[in-house]
């Protein structure tokens, strides 16, 4: 008996025995629903997440975090001045001692 007979056997009480239901998981809070167009209605309802970063003249990015105080770590002014300084220890010991 195919997977589909049985499933229509079970729908009408035709069939007391175990069958197989399909259900669809939100991929993000993995809640369960019956119907696909709810899990994906669910998916779109997770609102985006944002991120600001500091972007400094060579290009180097460094996250701002918004509860951080402004110059201490992770701070807007913290990290703006971080994304203009060289990951390199030399050269940024050059330009700390320039600026
Ligand atoms: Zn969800």
């Amino acid at each position: 008996m195919s997977l589909r007979i049985i499933c229509e056997q079970a729908e009408r009480g035709l069939n007391p025995m175990a069958h197989i239901e399909v259900c669809y998981r939100c991929p993000l809070c993995r809640k369960a629903y019956g119907k696909q167009s709810d899990a994906i209605t669910c998916r779109n309802s997770h609102p985006i997440e944002t991120e600001t970063w500091a972007v400094g003249k060579g290009g180097k990015g460094v996250r701002i975090f918004e509860h951080c105080a402004l110059d201490g770590l992770g701070g807007l002014r913290w990290a703006l001045r971080e994304a203009d300084l060289s990951d390199d220890i030399k050269i940024r010991a050059e330009q700390l001692e320039e600026g």
